[in-house]
């Protein structure tokens, strides 16, 4: 009996493809190699799963698989646990899920490693030559004396000596007289480990969080690092990974954005002295290929990379860092597989046992609960490494001070203060643009954007008013297209705060940092290095100055809009906003001068903020944990949220509807809730709904999944709607 080959290929269906053995079949590929395959009237590549015995398919039904791609599987076998149990898990086509593992290159057929294709002379080339052919082509007699005179020659050598050579080539390798092979790149091996400095002696917290750390070397073991930012985190980690590059072994690193974090992964650099892959949405099919064969080839004993390198091929894996591990960017909210970085990296240390460690100031309320019921160790660092205070909170209540452009009085007074005695500062507000909204003092038009439950965004320095949920993108109109008034803009964005901290600091030089300056991730490098050669004195931004920089000049940050986070539907629209305050907060002071933070509000008397300034994140975490706990949120329970988007409202709700109706009898503990219309309802043009499927017990809520889903899929209406499955959630509708 021969083998039959189970291939899993990138579609959405939910099974796998039985092949035979390729024809020509040297060696049987194994699981985790790649394969081309004819699917339909095309082929594809695809990656086998299992070789088995038998398949339901009737023998003459089977087609023959056309290539092996490689020669070791470029998935190992706790890779493809791994992706086994994440397609499990978030209820995905194992197919999908494998393709989302590999650079795009890859799952194009590109090979697993770095080749050169070498050009000789054959044996009838020589004896050509010997008998002074070719005569007439120079190009190739050129060409074959070349070759024959180096022995061989790389194609990139070829082509700088002779410009257009492939033709000439062609011609030779008709007459057999030249060949090619491919040869696998050899690239230096690295040192296992290369310090280029030894780092400062830790702070006794420091010393421990490491010990506890690498104690748990062999074997799988979660920690909370909890430290406020610059207490010390990064260190640890370094110092967690010196050790594993010493014991010969790699580190992966996750990170939630590379191109905000350049001082981290200059420490890396500046630390040590060993090949570094880097993993990241900002790279070319080309280059993300270079860094993940760097991974997998074993050269880099670092990789450090968002989201998706969490499945990034690495031998001897180490240790696991999850540096912010409360950040939403770990949350893959886009696409068909919905996954958590943060979640799997955690299956991938107990696969592969070994330690991870999640870092951060404002741990996640899931994180702080597996600490609570001792899933996971916590190790603090509760003072700031480098002698600096932690900064004072204080609350401006905007209901009872002059505001002036967004600003109230005192928060004028203090940026006056704190840049007269030389210090930086540092402006918050989570709305780019000139203004929310551009207003008609005639007729009331709000300047709607036509695809959306929305209203356009002026910004008023490129003359446009811009969606920031489709992207629509029109002409400032001069006056109002309703009535032919004039229009004015209202409210504030950081581009509108920028202006008005000019007029009223006109000797300070301001900078900003926004998705609408940083288009790409090294345009934000230029504005932090104003800031930090002191060229800046203040900065503007919104939620990517809360991340990662360090600017120890920094004395106040002040906060122009807390309110934003206080009624949202979503439950978890407080942690948050919580996590936001605290983060920002935590780019005061870090030098040795304290900070000081100011946020301004309407609401000073909001259980959130008295509960974050009285006990800080702590005792905001708690009394959060406990809200959630009564109302049986996660994580007190297991949440899936099935959603749908529609060019009608009825078929949006439609779909849903239905599929909740196939769900009458739940089992116990499960409940559907909804469906209900999203916040924003029409977004791009498309009606958006949820229903929510809530348990307490994570076993019933996948239990019931499995039996549910493949329901749901046949659903007639299913085909009128887009839809999708995001198991654990973490921004609802
Ligand atoms: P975090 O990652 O928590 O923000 P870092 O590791 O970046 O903290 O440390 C903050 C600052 O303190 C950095 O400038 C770092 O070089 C310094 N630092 C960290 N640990 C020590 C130590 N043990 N002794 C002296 N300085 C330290
Ligand atoms: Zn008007
Ligand atoms: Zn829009």
């Amino acid at each position: 009996m021969s083998h039959i080959f189970r291939v899993a290929l990138d579609t959405p269906v939910r099974r796998l493809f039985d092949y035979l053995a390729p024809l020509q079949a040297t060696a049987q590929p194994a699981p985790g190699v790649r394969v081309r395959v004819p699917f339909g009237r095309q082929r594809r590549v695809g990656v086998i799963t299992e070789v088995a015995q038998d398949s339901e398919v009737p023998p003459a039904r089977l087609k023959p698989i056309l290539q092996v791609l490689d020669a070791t599987p470029v998935l190992d076998a706790s890779l493809q646990e791994l992706l086994r149990w994440a397609a499990d898990y978030y209820h995905h086509p194992l197919g999908e899920v494998l393709a989302s593992a590999l650079p795009r290159a890859l799952r194009l057929g590109a090979p697993e490693s770095a080749r050169e294709e070498r050009w000789l002379v054959t044996a009838a080339g020589m004896a050509a030559v010997a008998a002074g052919e070719p005569r007439r082509a120079a190009k190739q007699r050129a060409l074959l004396a070349f070759l024959r005179e180096q022995r061989e020659a790389g194609a990139a050598a070829l082509a700088e000596r002779f410009g257009n050579w492939r033709a000439a080539a062609r011609a030779l390798t008709a007459r057999g007289w030249i060949a090619s092979v491919e040869v696998e790149l050899e690239r230096p091996p690295a040192p296992a480990t290369a310090l280029r400095t030894p780092g400062p002696t830790l702070l006794p917290e420091q010393s421990e969080a490491v010990a506890a750390i690498l104690a748990a070397r062999e074997r799988f073991g979660a920690f909370l690092l909890h430290g406020i930012t610059g207490s010390g985190k990064t260190e640890v980690y370094l110092r967690v990974i010196e050790q594993v590059l010493r014991a010969g072994r790699r580190a992966l690193v996750l990170v939630p954005e590379i191109g905000l974090t350049p001082q981290l992964l200059e420490r890396f650099h500046e630390r040590f002295e060993v090949p570094l892959a880097l993993l990241h949405s900002g790279l070319t099919d080309q280059e993300r290929l270079g860094a993940w064969r760097d991974a997998f080839s074993g050269r880099a004993r670092i990789v450090l990379g968002t989201r998706s390198a969490v499945f990034a091929p690495l031998a001897d894996l180490g240790v696991i860092v999850v540096d912010e591990e409360h950040d939403a960017s770990f949350k893959q909210h886009e696409g068909g597989f919905r996954y958590s970085a943060r979640d799997l990296a955690v299956m991938r240390a107990r696969h592969a046992a070994v330690p991870v460690v999640l870092g951060s100031a404002t741990p996640a309320l899931e994180t702080l609960h597996n600490v609570l019921n001792g899933r996971y160790a916590r190790l603090t660092l509760a003072r700031r490494a480098a002698q600096a205070q932690p900064p004072t909170l204080k609350l401006i209540d905007l209901r009872s001070h002059a505001v002036r452009g967004g600003l109230a009085t005192p928060a004028v007074l203090a940026m006056e203060r704190h840049l007269a005695q030389a210090g930086q500062v540092l402006v918050f507000l989570n709305r780019r643009g000139y203004a929310p909204t551009l207003l008609c003092t005639a007729c009331g038009w709000l300047a709607p954007c036509r695809e959306c439950d929305a209203r356009l965004t002026v910004h008023l320095a490129a003359g446009r008013l811009r969606c920031h949920h489709c992207g629509a993108d029109l002409p400032l109109p001069p006056r109002c297209p309703q009535c032919g008034f004039a229009v004015k803009p209202v409210g504030q964005g950081t581009e509108r705060v920028e202006e008005t901290l000019g007029t009223l600091f006109p000797s300070a030089p301001i900078a900003r940092l926004d998705r609408d300056v940083v288009r790409r991730p090294q345009d934000a490098t230029g504005v932090m290095r104003r800031m930090a050669s002191g060229e800046a004195r203040i900065l503007v931004g919104t939620q990517m100055v809360t991340k990662g920089h360090d600017f120890p000049n920094v004395t106040l940050v002040v906060v122009l809009n807390a309110d934003q986070g206080l009624f949202s539907t979503d439950f978890r629209a407080p942690e948050r906003l919580a996590q936001t305050i605290v983060q920002v907060a935590g780019r005061a002071g870090r030098g040795s001068r304290a900070g000081e933070v100011l946020i301004q509000t309407e609401f000073p008397d909001h259980p959130l903020l008295t509960h974050l300034l009285a006990e800080g994140y702590e005792g905001f975490a708690r009394a959060a944990l406990e809200e959630r706990a009564q109302a049986a949120w996660p994580p007190f329970s297991r949440l899936a949220a099935l959603r749908d988007s529609a060019r009608t409202a009825e078929a949006a709700l439609a779909f849903l509807t239905e599929a909740r109706t196939l769900a009458r009898h739940p089992p116990s503990g499960v409940r559907l809730l909804g469906p209900v219309p999203a916040a924003m309802h029409r977004r791009a043009g498309r009606y958006h709904a949820q229903l929510l499927i809530e348990s307490r017990e994570r076993r019933a809520l996948h239990e019931f999944l499995d039996g549910w889903l493949p329901e749901v899929e046949q659903l007639k209406s299913s085909r009128a709607v887009r839809w999708s499955l995001d198991v654990d959630p973490i921004e609802l509708y």
